[in-house]
């Protein structure tokens, strides 16, 4: 494949520790940060690279030349004058694939960047962002899905939040189909205002989540955060080709206090240590992934949308308190049938009611988690059992539910007061 990488930025805020080079040649443990995004793409088999650059330019043509020495074919556009985000595009449009990634030059990437592409296709979207949460979605722009994966629109920071929503933030990375670009342009073109939020109108843009690592470097201090998490090996290990190590972890009695059936956002209330531990399994290199059962939707007293919601509350606790969930999957069935207002069609025996394991494979596949270096933490049996069944480790806490769902009753590899206590027992 093919891939635009934008490399004209100034990096103004990044001046003390560039000087007389463009943002995207900035040393990066003793090399230019565009050659690991480089090396990281020809990893993919991503070879053939146009080259978007401006502002001293040619520090970057000096560097790479023909892109030989590097593994790759590297093109260049220069643009003359600052053209946005997106001007350049349409202007380069003949040498432009079909079907292209686009990066910012100002990211430190690890990714598996085949299974975006795969996820591109397999959507059929015009646009794929790539989206991940982060610790301060609360001073971030967020984006709106549908449980498609369909982008619906945006939430600013500028604007007043209303509401919860989901810790998604827009990663600078995209999948591009040519198509979807403006027949022509000579003036400047805003990447988002003028290509995607016209392609969102038309139901063509996906969100990608991914777990794997990709940061700007726009300030001296994200640049040494990032050069030391390299250094620690956590950006090679996120990327998703690798397998990862996760910390399941049940959400009513686990997350948050146990009420029972819980039906309203108003009932969502963290758990003392909740948000530190989550915080902490984030800064570790295990995924934080919730498995929840939520037999409420088949019993007809909370719709989808309404299960929604109370996740985003949770979500949004969380993201308040710099935590965040790489994922998030929930079984709505319940296997007996015959109550009053129940929804039929989810009243079966499926295969993702804890203790049985779909929500564990189902995000095992999602991002290659290995489930035998894994642990599972929940408040019940059930949670305990689940482990045991999938070949992870269990954590039994003794902070939500009383009744812990005897009829699963088996013995859990550890036990722990809450799950900060846990968490801590894990990391160390
Ligand atoms: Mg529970
Ligand atoms: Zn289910």
């Amino acid at each position: 494949m093919q891939a635009v990488i934008m490399a004209g930025g100034k990096g103004t805020r990044l001046s003390s520790v560039t000087k007389d080079v463009p943002k995207p040649m900035v040393d990066f443990c003793g090399k230019p940060l565009l050659e690991y995004i480089i090396g990281n793409l020809r990893e993919n088999g991503v070879n053939d690279i146009i080259l978007v650059i401006g502002y001293l330019g040619d520090v970057i043509k000096n560097h790479f030349g023909t892109g030989e020495k590097f593994g790759v074919q590297i093109r260049y556009f220069t643009e003359e004058t600052p053209l946005g985000t997106a001007g350049a595009l349409p202007l380069i449009s003949d040498a432009l694939s079909d079907t292209f990634f686009l990066v910012f030059g100002d990211l430190f990437l690890n990714i598996d960047f085949e299974k975006f592409a795969d996820f591109h296709r397999e959507k059929g979207a015009e646009i794929t962002l790539f989206a991940h949460p982060n610790s301060h979605p609360f001073d971030s722009d967020i984006i709106i899905t549908d449980n498609t994966d369909r982008v619906t629109g945006w939430s600013y920071k500028k604007d007043e939040r209303k509401g919860y929503y989901e810790n998604l933030v827009n990663a600078g990375l995209y999948v591009i189909e040519k198509s979807v670009l403006p027949q022509s342009a000579e003036e400047k073109l805003d990447l988002e205002k003028d290509i995607i939020i016209p392609a969102v109108s038309s139901g063509a843009v996906y969100a990608y989540r991914s777990s794997e690592y990709v940061k700007d470097i726009g300030t001296p201090e994200r640049l040494e955060k990032v050069e030391a998490d390299y250094l620690l090996g956590v950006t090679e290990k996120r990327n998703l080709k690798n397998r990862q190590k996760c910390i399941f972890v049940d959400r009513d009695g686990t997350i948050n206090r146990f009420v029972g059936f819980l039906r309203k956002p108003g009932e969502i209330e963290l758990l003392p240590g909740v948000a530190e531990a989550i915080r902490r399994i984030n800064e570790s290199e295990y995924l934080a992934v919730c498995i929840t059962n939520q037999p409420v939707v088949a019993r007809g007293e909370v719709t989808f949308e309404e299960l929604d919601n109370i996740n985003n509350k949770m979500h949004t606790l969380l993201g308040n308190e710099g935590a965040y969930l790489d994922g998030l999957f929930f079984c709505p069935h319940h296997p007996d049938m015959g109550f009053d207002g129940e929804i039929k069609e989810l009243k079966f025996d499926c295969d993702c009611r804890k203790p049985k394991t779909g929500l564990v494979k189902k995000a095992a596949e999602r991002f290659n988690i290995d489930v035998s270096n894994s642990f599972v933490i929940g408040d019940t049996y059930a949670d305990v059992l689940t482990g045991k069944n999938a070949g992870a480790k269990t954590f039994l806490l003794r902070s939500g539910a009383e009744d812990k769902f005897e009829k699963y009753k088996c013995d859990p590899d550890f036990m722990a007061y809450d799950l900060l206590e846990a968490v801590n027992i894990i990391l160390g």
